[in-house]
């Protein structure tokens, strides 16, 4: 059996940091799933379909074939039809793209298993927004990351410029806020804590020191 860490939570809460840190420190695998629907949110902004056409967009799936591969130090990439995705799913505009796709069931449907696949294979972190509530529901220790959106806006933006991304920190926060309410209202998985998660606010804490509580908890799961 493998062991599972769903650790859920809104864009900006500092999900992917905490992921990949921790994923270093213990061992696991990390699985960044929102890279997923970005990659499909690129397939769609490329094939010139609006992304909330539901039928649009489902039509396209047939075609993609997207597969996860882990660089050396642990990093991962999305392969989109053999493509290496890298940056190209990073940009404000395929984050609104991938956030409207992932309101479409069918969308949600074609990454469900292959989201369950990796966490039957490995022991994984996965990040996102339904993986406690919905992908792995059985997760030995699942965890909804939170941080003020004044927080997370900052965090993101400088994200965003260390990637040579310009962009004002008053239209991130915007975009995020937008991105959130689309998330957390969709009728289909939408991005709300498990009821057996344990609740982290991220504002007031330190990369290291969110890790560390993290892996408290997790270290006291394994010893059950
Ligand atoms: O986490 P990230 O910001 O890369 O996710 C991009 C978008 O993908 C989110 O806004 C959300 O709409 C969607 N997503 C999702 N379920 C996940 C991960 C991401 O709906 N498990």
């Amino acid at each position: 059996m493998s062991f599972q860490i769903a650790l859920d939570g809104p864009s900006g809460a500092g999900k992917s940091t905490v992921a990949k840190a921790l994923a270093a420190k213990m061992g696991l695998i990390y699985v960044d799933t929102g890279a997923l629907y970005r990659a499909i949110g690129l397939y769609t902004q490329r094939k010139g379909v609006d992304p909330k056409d539901a039928e649009g967009v489902a039509k396209l799936l047939p075609e993609i074939s997207l597969e996860l591969r882990y660089e050396a130090d642990g990093t991962q990439q999305v392969y989109l039809n053999g493509e290496a995705t890298g940056n190209k799913i990073r940009t404000p505009e395929i984050s609104m793209y991938a956030s409207a796709v992932s309101a479409i069931p069918a969308v949600r449907d074609f990454l469900l298993d292959t989201q369950r696949e990796i966490a039957a294979k490995n022991n994984v972190v996965m990040d996102g927004r339904d993986i406690g509530t919905v992908i792995l529901p059985n997760a030995d220790l699942k965890v909804f990351l939170t941080a003020s959106d004044e927080c997370r806006a900052k965090r993101r933006w400088l994200e965003l410029k260390e990637k040579g991304m310009e962009t004002s920190y008053e239209s991130v926060l915007e975009d995020m806020r937008r991105r959130d309410h689309n998330d957390s209202t969709r009728a289909i998985a939408p991005a709300v804590a498990a009821p057996d998660a344990i609740l982290l606010d991220s504002s007031d804490l330190t990369v290291e020191e969110c890790v560390a509580k993290v892996e408290a908890l997790a270290l006291a799961k394994m010893k059950k």
